[in-house]
C-alpha cells in the first residue's frame, strides 16, 4: 500500500467539468471518445480523483464497446459494487471505495475464460501510470 491520506482526494472544484459530471453526477462519456478505450500500454489505471490503483492493464481487453473494459479490478477492496436500477435498467455500478467517484458499470458479458465480468469504465475517471 502506498500512503493513503485523504488529502490526496481532489476537491470537487479541482475536477475538470467532464470528470465532475461522470464521477459526481454519474454521467457517461460518449463511446470511442475517451483516451483509454484503445490504449494498450502495460501499467496501472488509477482513480483520476484520488489516485487509488483500480485496474491493471493485465486485465484490460477489447470489448468493442468504446469504453475501457477490464475483467476484474486490481484489488476488490479498492472498489464498491452497488445495485443501480436507474434509467430503467438493472445494472451494477462501480465506485471508487476511497473517494466515492462513479467509475462505470460491471456487466456479466465479459470473456468467460477470465471470469465472465466486464468492468466498463469511463476513461475520464482513470489516470494511467505506465510501468517503468
Ligand atoms: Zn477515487
Amino acid at each position: 500500500m502506498t500512503t493513503s491520506k485523504n488529502d490526496n482526494i481532489k476537491k470537487d472544484n479541482e475536477l475538470s467539468p467532464e470528470l465532475y459530471h461522470i464521477a459526481r453526477e454519474k454521467g457517461t462519456e460518449a463511446p470511442f471518445s475517451g483516451k483509454y478505450w484503445d490504449h494498450h500500454e502495460k501499467g496501472m489505471y488509477q482513480c483520476a480523483v484520488c489516485g487509488t490503483e483500480l485496474f491493471s492493464s493485465d486485465t484490460k481487453f477489447d470489448s468493442g464497446t468504446g469504453w475501457p473494459s477490464f475483467s476484474e479490478p486490481m484489488n476488490t477492496e479498492h472498489v464498491i459494487l452497488k445495485e443501480d436500477n436507474g434509467h430503467g435498467m438493472r445494472r451494477t455500478e462501480v465506485l471508487c471505495k476511497k473517494c466515492g467517484a462513479h467509475l462505470g458499470h460491471v456487466f456479466p458479458d465479459g470473456p468467460r475464460e477470465r471470469g465472465g465480468n466486464r468492468y466498463c469504465i469511463n476513461s475520464t475517471c482513470l489516470l494511467f501510470k505506465g510501468k517503468k
